[in-house]
């Protein structure tokens, strides 16, 4: 046991079941161990380090920063968190909103079901009690704080943290019959992934975001997309709803993960649209007092962040996903592998089917997980999304040629798979 792991058994919550692998530097696409061995890294953080590591840009901004001014409080005027929150309304989002930074993604969810609970209140129920309940999906993922995991659709996450917030309703993923009936008079807002990361790399359908949208329209509830992980390029477009159904305008927003390329800045965005007949507008149900951070939206973390989204908006980054999202599909669909059932997922959020009987896997692995550990021997890194999906998240600014060593890695590792028993 190397000294790290012994410090790890002696001090820290056991909350991961922790790879062996110790990084200590990163360059790009590459990552060396405490060993020396260098990796290809498809895992990125899970889908964060979205520019590589060690992006000169990025570490730039943030010296000059640190060498300036780390950290003062959310009472005075952070001329980058304003830059920032310019940067994500007029060349990312595209729609008039208002933002608040948060520092992850369960912070910026936290915040959307805050905003849910107090569009409920001002738009009440006939009787005048206020509405409150938000609708989220199965297999979703929204996060682990008691807010964002009251909402996330999957019980292992759950499982012996009763009594949950109450005030969520699970309903079935792209089903538009079973959301259209599930509508009760308390009901304030529908949250949901336009892809499913964690919970196995689902895309939304076409008709299933369209659907939400109506429904919300009809019923007067906000739509709130989470964009945790595939927002922000990740996908294929600045934002995942957008490859998907891209007229329809979400009322929120949240993001984190690959919007500070590594980092901890997260942020829920509201749209300026009125909700009443006197005009107001939506953000401003959520004015001074109702909610804050200490850290959030830090000049440091601020200043990284608008340079990875000025990075890959100037580099037409999401447009490099899409194109790479093209040959990952062409070829591994090309090598017609047994292990592998579907490619799903959008730009490079790629998610790989497994077929379990395909990967002979030791007794406490999943074949998802025996899949990662064993390509992580050959020096690509992967990452899990539930028992059977695997999923690659390259940095958004991946060569050909990266990816072309990746696959490379993929396709001999399959082909070295012993015979399932
Ligand atoms: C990772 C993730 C979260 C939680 O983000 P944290 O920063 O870990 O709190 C929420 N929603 C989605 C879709 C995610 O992928």
């Amino acid at each position: 046991m190397s000294q790290t792991e012994a410090r790890y058994q002696s001090h820290v919550l056991e909350t991961y079941a922790r790879m062996p692998l110790e990084p200590v530097r990163g360059r790009g696409t590459r990552l060396e161990d405490r060993s020396g061995r260098v990796y290809l890294d498809f895992c990125t953080g899970i889908a964060t380090c979205s520019l590589g590591h060690a992006h000169p840009r990025v570490a730039d901004a943030i010296r000059r920063q640190a060498e300036t001014l780390l950290h003062v409080s959310n009472l005075y005027h952070i001329p980058q968190q304003a830059a920032l929150a310019e940067e994500i309304n007029t060349r990312h989002v595209g729609l008039p909103g208002k933002l608040f930074f948060s520092n992850s993604g369960a912070e910026a969810n936290d915040g959307l079901i805050k905003s849910a609970r107090r569009f409920g209140r001002h738009r009440p129920q006939a009787d005048g009690s206020p509405r409150y309940e938000v609708l989220t999906f199965n297999r979703s993922f929204h996060g682990r704080t008691l807010g964002s995991m009251a909402a996330t659709g999957q019980e292992k996450i759950q499982q012996g943290f009763d009594p949950l917030l109450p005030g969520f309703r699970h309903l079935p993923f792209n089903d538009i019959d079973a959301l259209r009936e599930s509508i009760r008079p308390e009901t304030a807002a529908l949250l949901l992934e336009p892809v499913q990361g964690e919970g196995g790399v689902h895309v939304a359908t076409a008709g299933f975001l369209r659907a939400a949208a109506e429904i919300c329209r009809e019923h007067d509830l906000l739509l709130m997309l989470d964009e945790v992980q595939a927002g922000f390029g990740r996908c294929g477009d600045a934002m995942a709803w957008r490859r998907i159904a891209p007229e329809i305008t979400p009322d929120g927003i949240s993001w984190a993960k690959g919007m500070g390329g590594g980092v901890p800045i997260g942020s829920f965005w509201l749209s300026d649209r009125a909700v009443d007949g006197d005009g107001t507008p939506l953000p401003s149900l959520m004015g001074p007092g109702s909610h804050g951070s200490t850290y959030g939206g830090n000049p440091l973390v601020c200043a990284a962040a608008l340079a990875v989204l000025r990075e890959i908006r100037e580099r037409d980054l999401a447009a490099n996903a899409l194109r790479q999202e093209t040959r990952i599909r062409e070829t591994i669909t090309s090598w017609n592998h047994p292990a592998i059932r579907e490619i799903r997922g959008l730009g490079l959020l790629v998610g790989l089917g497994l077929d379990a009987g395909a990967i002979p896997c030791a007794d406490d692995r999943t074949p998802a997980l025996d899949l990662v550990l064993r390509l992580m021997e050959n020096g690509l890194l992967t990452v899990p999304a539930g028992p059977d999906t695997m999923r690659l998240l390259p940095p958004l600014n991946v060569t050909d040629a990266e990816i072309d060593e990746g696959l490379e890695i993929l396709h001999t590792t399959l082909r070295g798979l012993p015979p399932a028993g």
